[in-house]
């Protein structure tokens, strides 16, 4: 019987990058590889495969134990959100070659020129967003869906999740990332986020990962009363971007400014 590949053997093809080392690495990931690339496990005996890929959930579940320790020591504080970031499996939502770097805190390349971002900035952005709120947050839209991941990650902390993308390819990449998870509270919707998404209104939060000058009008007009819009904002303080949370009081808007921020540009129409 050939021998079961050791863990090392999965991290290897990160050093060498390139096609040769995805397929590698999608050849030893089971049944969580990417559809069309497992036939590189050609060879391998199905019970080999299987008892590998259960070591390797297995070892994801240790790193994300870690990355969650991580985010309370650098002051995550909401125990609904570190939880949320402890049970969505990360790997999942990037190419098999990123996988082992999918817990550290890092932005990660998801195509289309686009990336995920940090673990610490979703956790972040999530934290003000629920802040004041018991238990789940009502219906919560997000605008730029990318993977998936934060809209999953969103799924665990509101009753229901909108989550709107502008480029095809990446609302199809999720729907394909999504889909085994059984998550039937997210609706992903392929649009441009700018509008916001006014069927789903009004909003007990918003989220935008992606930023542009100002924040969209309707965006503020989708806010329930009490909710919370949290969006990258850019030229508020110096050049750069930071991160912006608008509240929708009975007496108006409450706007705080907070951390700096780097996020890909919110853009108009669809591709
Ligand atoms: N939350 C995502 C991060 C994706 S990066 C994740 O977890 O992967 C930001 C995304 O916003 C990109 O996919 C980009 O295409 C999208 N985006 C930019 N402008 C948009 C708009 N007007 N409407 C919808 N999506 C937009």
């Amino acid at each position: 019987m050939k021998p079961r590949p050791s863990f090392p053997a999965r991290l290897a093809p990160l050093e060498s990058t390139g096609p040769a080392g995805a397929r590698r690495a999608a050849a030893t990931s089971g049944a969580h590889a990417h559809p069309g690339r497992t036939s590189g496990a050609v060879g391998a005996s199905l019970p080999t495969r299987m008892a590998t890929s259960a070591v390797q959930e297995r070892d994801y579940a240790a790193v994300r134990r870690d990355m969650v320790q991580r985010l309370t020591r650098s002051g995550i504080a909401d125990a609904t959100v570190l939880s949320a970031m402890g049970s969505i499996e990360r790997h999942r939502f990037v190419d098999s070659a990123l996988h082992a770097q999918a817990y550290q805190e890092t932005s990660l390349p998801i195509g289309l020129g686009q990336t995920i971002s940090k673990p610490g900035v979703v956790a972040r952005m999530i934290e003000l967003l629920r802040q004041g709120a018991s238990g789940r947050l009502g219906r919560v839209l997000e605008i730029g869906t990318g993977c998936g991941y934060q809209a999953a990650v969103l799924s665990l902390v509101a009753t229901e999740v909108y989550s709107v993308e502008r480029l095809r390819g990446l609302h199809e990449r999720a729907r394909e990332n999504l889909r085994t998870m059984r998550l039937p509270n997210v609706h992903l919707l392929f649009g441009d986020g700018m509008v916001g998404y006014a069927k789903g209104a009004p909003y007990a939060g918003i989220i935008a990962a992606a930023g542009g000058g100002d924040v969209p009008v309707a965006w503020t007009e989708q806010l329930a009363v009490g909710g919370r819009l949290v969006a990258p904002v850019a030229g508020l303080r110096g050049a750069g971007q930071a991160i912006v949370v608008i509240e929708r009081t009975r007496q108006g808007l409450e706007q705080t400014l907070h951390e700096a921020v780097h996020f890909v540009p919110l853009k108009s129409g669809v591709a």
